[in-house]
This record gives C-alpha cells, structure tokens and sequence, in this order.
C-alpha cells in the first residue's frame, strides 16, 4: 500500500475529520492560507498559462473563495442526519440518513484551471469529512508548486497532502484502494481511470471533456449573442472544457454574426499575441496540436501565431463537412469553427453525431427553438443566451453526462458527491407483530395479501 495512503486510512479511523466544526475550521483554514498565497498563486497561473490577474481571480481563485463560503454557510445543515418516512406497518421506529465521508478521496486534476480543479474537489472532500491526497498536473507546474505549498504549510500530511507524481504513481495510489477517486481531465485518461477504480469497486466521479456546440438561432440578438461568444470561447485561450467548440449559425444570420464576432475579437483582445491579458497555450506540444487542425482550412479570421509566446491568435474557420479534423477532436484552443443550418431539425442531428457534450449553448428568442433543443438533446449543462455561466453558480450541478463524464458538483452537490447516504432503519421494542416472524402459513399470507396489494 501507498505510505500516504496507509497513513491517511489511520488517520481517518481515528475520526479526527469527522465533527463538523472541524471542518469548518480546517475550510476556514484553507481560505485564509489561499488569501496569504494569493500572490503567488496569480503569479504562477500566469507562468503557466499567461492568464492575467483579472481572469486568474475570476475564474480561478475568486470563484474558489466563493465555493468555500458557500459550503460554510451551507455545512450545517448538509451535514445533519436527515430524518425520513417510516411505512405505518413499520411502527414504531424511525428512519434516518447518515451523510458519511468515504474516507481517502484521491482528486486527479488537469492544467487548465489547475488551481480551481484542484481546490473546488477539495472543498467537498473536506466539508464531507474526509483526507484527501491531490495529483495535479505536470504540465502546470508552477501552480502545482504553489498547491503543494499551501498544503503543506497548512495541514497535516496524514489529513491533507499532495503527489506531484506521474501515471505509476497515481496507479499506486489507486491500487492502495482509496475510497473514492474524483478524475477532471480527458476522455481517454479518465477512461483507464475509471476502469483502475472498478477493479477494486471504487466509486468515482469523472469530469471530462468533449465537443460543446453553440447554436445562434435567426431568432437571436446576434449583437449580444457574438460578444458572449467571444467571452466564452477566449476565456484562457480556448482552453476551457466548457468553451463553445464550435458554432451552429442559421444560415440567414451568417454573415452578420461573423462580421460581429470580428468586431468583438477585435475589441476585446487587440494584437492578442503581444497582449498580456490574452493567454498562451500551455506546451509547445499542444500548441503544434492546435496548428495542425488549421492545415488546409478556411480562415475567415486570424491565424497567426508566435512560437516563443507560444500564442495563437483567435482563429475563425468555416467548415462545410463534418468529416475534418478539426471536428474529430475537442480543439481546446481559441480556434473556432462555423457549421451553419437551415432548420432546428438539422442541428439535431449533428449534434446528435458526437457523443453527449458537456455543454450546450443555444442563443435564441424563440420559445419553440428553445423547448426543442432542451428536451430532444442530452447535454451535460449550459446556458440559454449566455455561454459558461451556468458552471459559476453554485445553485447549479455541474458535470457531464456519458463520454463527458459520471457525477456532478459544484455548491451543495459538491458535498453530496464527497459523503454517501448511510441509511439506518431504528426500531422500537413495541408491537412486536408475530405476522412476520415463521413458521409461515395460508393464515398470515392472506392477512398479509390484505396489506400489501
Ligand atoms: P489529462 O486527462 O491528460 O490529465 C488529467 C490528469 O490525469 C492530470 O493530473 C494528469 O497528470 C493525469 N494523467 C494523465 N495520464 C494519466 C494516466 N495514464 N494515468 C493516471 N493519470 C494520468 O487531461 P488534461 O490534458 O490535463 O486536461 C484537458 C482535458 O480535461 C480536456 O479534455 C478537458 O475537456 C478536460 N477537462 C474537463 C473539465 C470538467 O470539469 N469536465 C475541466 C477541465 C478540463
């Protein structure tokens, strides 16, 4: 077994994580060792993705303070035993729900948001009363480092405590049977995760990824619709696994939109490459990753690039066939393709031809348009004239739905997703019915058959 592992398991037994204002306190904990790292966190979020301090906090640090007050306000009364039903011919007794920590929670994140994927798993791991060990992403690193400081200097590593190891090592820690595994990153990866988990029957959540489409509807405003678009999919580059991956323009709207969405390109990120707001891709790998899908496409915008910044300038593509190669994968990346369509049948269809997205996003003013799509497409989450908002809420549950992942959390589903629901069954000593008890005869059964019918 894993040393961290084994140390995590007695230390858990020993139910030191178990009462509820120690974990408020230890979330408390958490926020100020946050507030005294700030700095340093935004700093490195921009060493590794060149995010600037706005979109850092916003997206990453601030919406962690959020979480985190959140689910104070909120422990109370999640945590509490929760009364329930007992059927009448049941009585006396009483019927309860126990929100009981898992134990060792493994949290495995990925690079975009290493910060925020990180911390928001954690809140829940924490306020459900469990320990946890974190495996961040290598490709982070600088803000891997960070993490890994903030835990260390804060709590103990038998409570709390990160491995910045590679695949052996969180197969190690899988193989120690933790007891539960909170998987954010890619399809693939999380695939190998979730079947290391089942070999042992350890439950998880997967957050994963995918192609989000984004409808624009005749119907829409098309003004308000390409600046939302434009806020969504440039959030850190494109590398978000909720950005809109590509777009579905009712033909008649085409043009306008297209002009609109330049406009807004223009706008808000003048000369993306030297723009210190505008951020960089995170490896040269995924960099020349991204180049590749745009060999042989149409550009309508953009299309340069910078090596040394390792920055892509907004891109806009048409694309006339689902076959290529730019729709075979998610893009994660600030290049964005325009399908368009004739009817709210053919957008069906095509998104139907991918797996479940994670997101959705439907720009419209037709209640029709509205209602079909949100009741003929299964999709993970997403907005209606808006795009990402529904993640930054803590009153909606995020997560995917099939290839784009198991389980949700976000708010109070984050402390569901972390506790499961023990249910005990108490019983009086009165009214002891000899009815259920053999030797079994026709008597019971037909008095038995007069109350269950
Ligand atoms: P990834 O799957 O490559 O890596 C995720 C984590 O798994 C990292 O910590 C990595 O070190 C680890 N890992 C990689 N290979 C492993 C293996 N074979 N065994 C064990 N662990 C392994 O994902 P990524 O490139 O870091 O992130 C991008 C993907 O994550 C995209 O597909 C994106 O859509 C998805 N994502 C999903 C969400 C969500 O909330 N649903 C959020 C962010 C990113």
């Amino acid at each position: 077994m894993h040393p961290l592992v084994l140390k995590q398991k007695e230390y858990y037994l020993t139910g030191a994580t178990r009462p509820v204002q120690y974990r408020i306190k230890m979330l408390k904990r958490l926020k100020q060792a946050m507030k005294e790292n700030e700095k340093e966190l935004l700093e490195s979020l921009y060493k590794d993705l060149g995010k600037s301090n706005y979109e850092a906090y916003i997206t990453e640090v601030g919406f962690i303070y959020q979480e985190i007050d959140h689910m104070i306000k909120r422990l109370p009364k999640l945590s509490k035993i929760k009364k329930v039903k007992t059927p009448w011919m049941y009585l006396p007794a009483k019927s309860f729900i126990i929100h009981e920590p898992y134990g060792v929670v493994l949290i495995i994140s990925p690079w975009n948001y290493p910060f925020q994927l990180t911390f928001a798993p954690l809140i829940g791991a924490i306020a459900a009363g469990n320990t946890a060990i974190i495996k961040p992403s290598r490709f982070s690193s600088h803000t891997s480092n960070v993490i890994k400081k903030i835990i260390e200097e804060n709590f103990k590593e038998e409570y709390l405590s990160v491995v910045l190891g590679g695949r052996e090592e969180t197969e190690e820690l899988i193989d120690s049977k933790v007891d539960y595994v909170f998987f954010t990153g890619s399809v693939q990866v999380g695939k190998a995760i979730a079947t290391r988990a089942s070999s042992h029957l350890i439950p998880y959540t997967l957050e994963l990824g995918g192609k989000s489409p984004c409808i624009i509807d005749k119907s829409a405003d098309i003004d308000l619709a390409a600046k939302r678009v434009v806020f969504g999919k440039l959030m850190n580059a494109g590398q978000t696994c909720v950005a809109p991956d590509y777009l579905l323009v009712h033909e008649s709207v085409k043009e306008l939109f297209i002009t609109k969405l330049k406009e807004y390109i223009n706008k808000y990120y003048p000369d993306p490459i030297n723009n210190e707001s505008y951020p960089k891709i995170i490896t040269s790998h995924h960099f020349e990753r991204l180049l590749n899908l745009l060999k042989e496409e149409k550009l309508l915008f953009g299309g340069s690039y910078d090596k040394k910044s390792q920055k892509i300038e907004p891109t806009i593509i048409e694309i006339n066939s689902l076959d290529r190669p730019v729709m075979q994968e998610e893009i994660f990346g600030p290049i964005l393709p325009i399908l368009t369509f004739n009817n709210v049948e053919e957008v069906i269809s095509t998104i139907r031809s991918f797996s479940h997205p994670l997101a959705l996003y439907l720009f419209t003013n037709d209640k029709f348009v509205e209602k079909t799509i949100l009741n003929n497409i299964t999709f993970g989450g997403g907005c209606v004239n808006d795009t990402l908002l529904h993640l930054a809420t803590p009153y909606l549950p995020f997560g995917g739905v099939g290839d784009s992942g198991i389980g949700n959390y976000h708010g109070d589903y984050t402390f569901k997703t972390f506790s499961r629901e023990k249910s005990v069954f108490k019983k009086g000593k009165a009214l002891d019915l000899a009815l259920r008890y053999p030797p079994y005869d026709d008597k019971k059964l037909n008095l038995i058959k007069k109350i269950i019918k």
